[in-house]
C-alpha cells in the first residue's frame, strides 16, 4: 500500500482541485476499488465540498483538557486568578470564570484552590467522520476554532484511512495535506511514500515550496514539484524549474490558470470529471499518468 500527500507551502494554491482530480482518475484506471481518500486539512477541510460524499460515520475528537470551576463550592478567595499565567480567570458579576479558549491546561489553578473547587475536564475539540464518496472512502474531520491539537486529529484521520487500505487490501491512500510547515504536517507526512509539492509561481509561493521540501526532505519522503497557474508569472515558474533541476527534485508538470477549476468547485465536481478536455484537466491529468502508475507499478493508464 502507498501513500501519497499532496502539500504546498501555504493554502489557496490548489491543492484540494488537484486531490480530487487525482481522485477521479485514479476511480477511471485499473485502481479504481482500490484508493481510500483522506482530508488531513482538519483545520479547514474541504476536499468534501468537491467530492460531496454520503457520511457514514462521525465521532467526537477529545482534545485537552481545561479547568472548570464548581461554583457551589467556590468561596470566591482569587487564589485561581492570581496563579494563572494565561489570564483565562476573570472575575464578572460574583463570580470566577476560566475562559476554555484561553486556558491551557497547567493546572496551576486546581492544585491552589483551598477548597477543591477546580477540575479538568476533557473538551471536545472537533469532528472525526468517514464518509463515501464517488469515488472511494474518505476520511476527513474538522478542528474547532481556537482547539490545539490538530496534529493528532490528522494522525487519527490517517490512522483510520491507512487501517482500511491495510484490511482489505486497497493500493493507495490519497491524502489531501494541511498547507504550511506545521505539527498538522509533520503529522501528515509521517509514513507517505510520495510527496507530491503543489507551487504556485509568486515569491512568496516559491519562498512557501522551499520551506515545505525541507520539512518533507527532512523526514526522508521524496517529493516531485507541479507548478499550478504556471502561466501567470512565467519567470517564477522558471525558477521553481531551475531550483528544482539543481535540487535532484522532478517537476512533473505546470498547470496553466483556468477558470474552469472554479467553476468545477461551483459545481461540487473534480475539475477532471467536470471538464476532462480543459487545459487544467489535460495538464493534472498528465501529472497523474507521471507519478501514480509508476508509485503502484501500474502498466496502463486513465481509461
Ligand atoms: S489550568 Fe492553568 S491555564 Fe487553565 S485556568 Fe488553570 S491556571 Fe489558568
Ligand atoms: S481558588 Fe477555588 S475557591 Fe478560590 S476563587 Fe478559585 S475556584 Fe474559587
Amino acid at each position: 500500500m502507498k501513500q501519497l500527500i499532496i502539500l504546498s507551502g501555504k493554502g489557496g494554491t490548489g491543492k484540494t482541485s488537484i486531490t480530487a482530480a487525482f481522485a477521479h482518475l485514479t476511480a477511471q484506471s485499473e485502481l479504481a476499488g482500490k484508493v481510500i481518500l483522506a482530508d488531513a486539512d482538519v483545520d479547514a477541510a474541504n476536499l468534501e465540498l468537491v467530492l460531496q460524499p454520503k457520511l457514514i460515520e462521525q465521532q467526537d475528537f477529545k482534545g485537552g483538557k481545561v479547568a472548570v470551576i464548581n461554583q457551589n463550592t467556590c468561596t470566591s478567595c482569587g487564589n485561581c486568578e492570581t496563579v494563572c499565567r494565561f489570564d483565562a480567570i476573570n472575575y464578572a458579576d460574583g463570580l470566577y470564570v476560566i475562559d476554555p479558549i484561553a486556558c491551557d491546561g497547567c493546572a496551576a489553578c486546581v492544585y491552589q484552590c483551598p477548597t477543591q473547587s477546580i477540575a479538568m475536564q476533557e473538551q471536545i475539540a472537533g469532528k472525526f467522520y468517514f464518509s463515501e464518496s464517488r469515488y472511494g472512502p474518505l476520511y476527513h474531520a474538522n478542528l474547532f476554532p481556537g482547539q490545539e491539537n490538530s496534529g493528532k486529529l490528522v494522525t487519527l484521520v490517517k490512522q483510520r484511512a491507512r487501517l482500511q487500505a491495510l484490511d482489505e487490501n486497497r493500493e493507495l491512500v490519497i491524502v489531501d495535506g494541511p498547507p504550511g510547515i506545521g505539527c498538522p504536517v509533520i503529522s501528515a507526512v509521517s509514513g507517505a511514500s510520495l510527496a507530491l509539492i503543489v507551487a504556485e509561481p509568486t515569491v512568496a509561493g516559491v519562498h512557501d515550496m522551499h520551506r515545505v521540501l525541507q520539512t518533507v526532505k527532512h523526514f526522508g519522503v521524496r517529493a516531485v514539484v507541479c507548478i499550478n497557474k504556471a502561466d501567470i508569472y512565467p519567470s517564477g515558474a522558471d525558477e521553481i524549474e531551475a531550483f528544482c533541476r539543481e535540487s535532484g527534485i522532478e517537476t512533473v508538470g505546470k498547470i496553466p490558470f483556468d477558470l474552469t477549476v472554479a467553476s468545477a468547485m461551483v459545481a461540487g465536481e473534480a475539475v477532471t470529471a467536470f471538464r476532462p478536455e480543459s487545459a487544467s484537466s489535460v495538464a493534472i491529468t498528465q501529472i497523474w499518468e507521471k507519478i501514480i502508475p509508476s508509485l503502484i507499478n501500474l502498466e496502463s493508464k486513465v481509461s
